[in-house]
């Protein structure tokens, strides 16, 4: 009989970790996903007459965010600073560049960049990349954003396939992961980028995640070992089947909100993610019991 193995994310906190990361340290992702609060956001503030150092912008940022409500304000506004300095991160922006004066044309650039986060546009859509594990993911909307938590669904996955293949480098050859629901890649691109023999199919049923996906793949040089498939498998479960049949792994962090939890999501989420992604149906089963129903086709006999 088949002993299928199934991985399901769920969104719990970890801990942080040495890159860019929202979320990781405590402070209630549970809020920030279910919080129904939203305030109507007023303007920008003007551009400043008088030249502003990176230091003085995060200040008046981050004051601006925490009066409009925009949750993480602090983060938001130093996050953003730091991508126009060419940063991930303020503290890794020497102390001499924060204190001296923005060019104009980088002025601008963090006032368009904060105006969006503004609008309740989640930091990774703003400067369009995030890190996962050791990755840097391009990110644009409605691809759904990789959560904190799901790196630790990976660490469970490569234990797992390493406990399978045995020691040795690249003993794991041969070895399949399907992955259902790729998004931006997250979850696959750091199987292969931890397993250099290991083969990935990843399957959305959105062509912007397939397309995000390979983007991200190329970037990575990881494109040879994966291929990528527009299939929804609530409804192409067949051609899901004959694509990638008899894998060692099969991966996941479907939808499974509830359907009626949808409408408290917070504006970050609900404005701007893929509700497909997110919407698991009326006990949030629907995907996760289709994935059930098909894990025990998809996997090999040791899968
Ligand atoms: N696998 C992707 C991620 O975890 C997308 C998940 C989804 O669309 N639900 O980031």
């Amino acid at each position: 009989m088949t002993q299928g193995l199934v991985y399901l994310a769920m969104w719990r906190r970890t801990l942080s970790t040495n890159h860019r990361c929202l979320g990781c340290r405590g402070g209630g992702l549970l809020k920030r996903v279910w919080s129904a609060h939203s305030r109507l956001v007023s303007g920008a503030p003007a551009l400043p007459a008088d030249r502003i150092t990176a230091l003085q912008a995060a200040d008046l940022w981050r004051t601006r965010f925490e009066e409009e409500g925009v949750t993480e304000p602090e983060e938001s506004s130093r996050y953003i600073i730091a991508h126009v300095l060419g940063a991930k991160t303020m503290e890794s922006v020497e102390p001499e560049r924060l204190t001296e004066h923005l060019s104009r044309g980088k002025t601008e650039q963090v006032w368009q960049l904060c105006t969006r986060r503004l609008s309740r546009m989640p930091v990774q859509y703003v400067i369009e990349e995030w890190d996962f594990r050791d990755l840097t993911l391009k990110l644009r909307p409605p691809v759904f954003i990789p959560r904190p938590e799901t790196e630790e669904l990976v660490e469970l996955v490569l234990t797992d396939l390493r406990r399978k293949s045995g020691p040795g480098v690249g003993s794991e050859s041969g070895q399949t992961c399907v992955e259902v629901g790729c998004g931006s890649g997250a979850i696959s691109l750091s199987l292969l980028k931890s397993l250099p023999q290991l083969r990935v199919f990843a399957l959305d049923r959105s062509q912007d995640a397939v397309d995000l996906t390979g983007e991200n793949a190329s970037r990575l040089g990881l494109r040879d070992r994966l291929q990528i498939y527009q299939a929804d498998v609530m409804k192409n479960a067949e051609s899901v089947l004959s694509l990638c049949g008899s894998a060692s792994a099969l991966v996941s962090n479907p939808p499974y909100l509830f359907s009626e939890d949808m409408a408290s999501l917070e504006p970050e989420i609900y404005r701007y993610e893929d509700p497909a992604a997110l919407d698991g149906g009326e006990d949030g089963l629907n995907v996760i019991k289709q994935i059930l129903t098909l894990a025990p086709l998809v996997l090999s006999d040791q899968g």
